[in-house]
Order: C-alpha cells, then sequence, then structure tokens
C-alpha cells in the first residue's frame, strides 16, 4: 500500500509518499514561495533531487506539478496534515463534505493554519479524484485532556458560545513520540507516563499518562507556552491592553508582535538556535540571556508537569533543537538531579538516543520525531478500519 501524505502551508507544499510495506520513503519534496515572483520545486527520488523553478502564482499551480512527478505510482491514498480539528474533529477522519465544513468552522481558531490546508485538500481531491482522502489533526491527540487541563479561568460562557479553551498543536508528533519511546522502553504505549518536549521553531511539552496526552503547553492557539523562535509563550494577558492603551498599537501589530517579533528573536534579534549558540560562545550576553529564558520555561514546565504525572517512565527531547542539542538539553535539565533526573553528559554529547546515567530515575531520551511517517500510518489505519 502507498500513501501520499501532504501538508500545505500559506505559501509551501510538502509532501511525502511512503510504501508502507516497509515504512520507505518512495519520492518526496516540497514546492516554495508560492505567490512570489519565481517559485521552487524539489523533487526527491531514487537518490536523486530534481529542481525545477518557475512562477507558481497559486497552490493549484505547484499541485498540478508535483501531480505530473507522482502521477502512475499507485497511490491508494492521501494523508492531509491540518492543524485545527477543534472540539468536533478528535480523530483522523476520511474526508467528506461534513469534514470540510468543519474545517472551515474552525479558520477563526487557526486563521494562518485552516485555509491553506483546506485548500490543499479541495485541490488535491481534485487531482487525484479516486482515492480516499484522510484529515490528520495537530489538535486530536490532546482532545483527550480532561476539563480541569483545557479550560481557561475565564467566564464559563466564553467557553459555551466561543469554544475558547485550550486544544494543544503538534500532536502528531507527539503521539509519534509517544510510540516510539512506548517501543523502545519495551512497555505498552496504553501505560507509557512521559513529558514529551518538541523543542523546534515551535515549541510545546506534554504530560502523558497512561497513553494519553492530559495537559500540553500550547493553548488554544499555537502561541501559548514556550518560548519560541519568534512567538512569546507566556505572557501576562495585560500586556497587550498595555500595548493597545498605552503604546498605541492596534491589535493587528501585538498579533504581529507576539507571533513573529518575539520569543528568541525578540531577545537577541536571531530565532534560529544554532546561530544563537555560536554568538553565545562568542561572549554575545543576549544570545546567552535568550538561552537562559529559553531553558528556564522548558524546566518550569518540567516540574509542573512532573507534580502532574508523579510516576514517570521517561523525559523525551525532539524536533530540531530537542534532537540536536546537547547544550540546550542539558541547560533544560540543570538543577533536577534531586528529582532523580540525571544525564550522562557524554551520552548526551553524542545525542545518544538514552542520554540519563546509570543513576537516574527516571529516563531520559533523544527521539526524532516523524510527523509524516504518524500520518502515513493513521491514514492506512483508517482505510483499515473501512475495510
Ligand atoms: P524544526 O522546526 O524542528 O526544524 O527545528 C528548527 C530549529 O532547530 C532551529 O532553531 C535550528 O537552529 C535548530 N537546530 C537544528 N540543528 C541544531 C543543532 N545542531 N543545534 C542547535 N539547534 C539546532
Amino acid at each position: 500500500m502507498r500513501i501520499l501524505v501532504i501538508n500545505t502551508g500559506s505559501s509551501s507544499i510538502k509532501y511525502q509518499l511512503f510504501e508502507m510495506k516497509d515504512e520507505s520513503v518512495i519520492s518526496s519534496g516540497i514546492a516554495e514561495k508560492i505567490g512570489e515572483e519565481i517559485g521552487i520545486l524539489r523533487h526527491r527520488e531514487d537518490g536523486k533531487e530534481e529542481i525545477r523553478k518557475e512562477r507558481f502564482p497559486d497552490h493549484r499551480s505547484a499541485f498540478i506539478l508535483i501531480e505530473e512527478y507522482l502521477r502512475r505510482k499507485d497511490i491508494s491514498a492521501v494523508g492531509h496534515r491540518v492543524v485545527h480539528g477543534g472540539e468536533r474533529l478528535k480523530k483522523s477522519v476520511i474526508i467528506d463534505e461534513e469534514v470540510i465544513k468543519a474545517i472551515k468552522e474552525n479558520i477563526p481558531l487557526a486563521p494562518i493554519h485552516n485555509p491553506s490546508n483546506l485548500e490543499g485538500i479541495i485541490i488535491s481531491k481534485e487531482l487525484f479524484p479516486d482515492i480516499p482522502h484522510v484529515a490528520v489533526f495537530d489538535t486530536a491527540f490532546h482532545q483527550t485532556m480532561p476539563d480541569e487541563a483545557f479550560l481557561y479561568s475565564i467566564p464559563y460562557r466564553l467557553y459555551e458560545r466561543y469554544r475558547i479553551r485550550r486544544y494543544g498543536f503538534h500532536g502528531t508528533s507527539h503521539a509519534y513520540i509517544l510510540e516510539a519511546s512506548a517501543s523502545y522502553l519495551g512497555i505498552p504505549k496504553e501505560k507509557a507516563n512521559l513529558i514529551t518536549i518538541h523543542l523546534g521553531n515551535g515549541a510545546s511539552i506534554t504530560a502523558i499518562k497512561n497513553g494519553k496526552s492530559i495537559d500540553t503547553s500550547m493553548g488554544m492557539t499555537p502561541l501559548e507556552g514556550l518560548m519560541m523562535g519568534t512567538r512569546s509563550g507566556d505572557i501576562d494577558p495585560a500586556i497587550p491592553f498595555f500595548l493597545m492603551d498605552h503604546v498605541g498599537l492596534r491589535p493587528e501589530e501585538v498579533y504581529r508582535i507576539l507571533n513573529s517579533e518575539s520569543g528568541l528573536r525578540g531577545i537577541c534579534g536571531r530565532n534560529d538556535m544554532r546561530e544563537i549558540i555560536e554568538l553565545r560562545e562568542k561572549g554575545d550576553r543576549m544570545a546567552d540571556l535568550a538561552i537562559r529564558m529559553y531553558t528556564r520555561r522548558v524546566k518550569k514546565y518540567i516540574g509542573a508537569y512532573m507534580a502532574i504525572l508523579g510516576k514517570i517512565d521517561a523525559i523525551v527531547f525532539t524536533a530540531g533543537i530537542g534532537e540536536n542539542s546537547p547544550y540546550i538539553r542539558r541547560k533544560c535539565l540543570e538543577g533536577l538531579d534531586i528529582f532523580g533526573i540525571r544525564i550522562d553528559k557524554e551520552k548526551n554529547r553524542r545525542n545518544e538516543k538514552e542520554i540519563s546515567s546509570e543513576d537516574s530515575s527516571i529516563k531520559i531520551l533523544v527521539i526524532p520525531t516523524n510527523e509524516e511517517l504518524r500520518i502515513a500510518r493513521e491514514t492506512k489505519k483508517i482505510l483499515e478500519e473501512m475495510g
């Protein structure tokens, strides 16, 4: 069975075609700079990369070129990444008119992501008409959170009327990490108690009890929680009002500052962690400050989630920074020895899969995430359930 995974962003389309027999990638690619003067499509297959530079005025034009590469590839189904499933879409589903309507209804909750996800679905349903299309939601994994975790302490009627609540994101990544960690630890995933830490350009942390998300740091939108590349994460909710009333900013300017000009970039001018670490090593004070703030916030969440979870099998790092930066992992866990969290410096430096020391009572793991593979597996599961 071959499954095509599609992730449509506002100016890009990523795709991967999986052979599910051995979960290998047959071909993959990315179309970027959609809507700009010159677009670019990189298609990889058989160890070779083909690059096409041409203008993609819209998503459809890029999809048409992608379809040319994927024609006659015997695709059984398409799995689509969808950022916001809201409360109604709790699991991966076959996309029909009802599902399209529900994704549309969630646009106010994810105004940047859901419209392009939806556009990708509509166009690829036209281009690949005779096969099932499945939606896999970033929010779905967190739908198991109890009400005391997902509600904000604001008037309950705002939840009832507008569905204002914590949804959580990166669910596909946290769910993949759960499966991979349980398999590494040799325990059933239904019994796994974990803290999973996704540190990429976006960042989130999840408390998993008995294989279910019971709390997570991102909220109604991906702006809440940890400090990120350009997003502020948690701040005093009065700050936006101060910026509007006393500084004279418009709501959309405040939104832009919190989403695109804050986080690591807001403190030290860069949002790429590799560059920030290099700057710090050269003595840059603001880079050092940004890292201290970033890792302190992760540590605070680890403490909070340990208190909620009680027994923990492992703390797991993933995504660009979590997978590749021994320094950041070490800083996040510094001083946690008294809670039985002990890192082995050498194993950590070598980016080994298990980086805890022999005497650590909680295991510390580093596991590369693979959201595309998780989407392909979900799609396959849905097809099998259909029979
Ligand atoms: P992602 O969004 O998962 O692709 O992660 C992107 C982030 O990972 C960027 O901030 C990169 O600088 C960071 N990253 C990738 N490799 C490294 C590395 N070796 N050390 C530190 N950060 C890294």
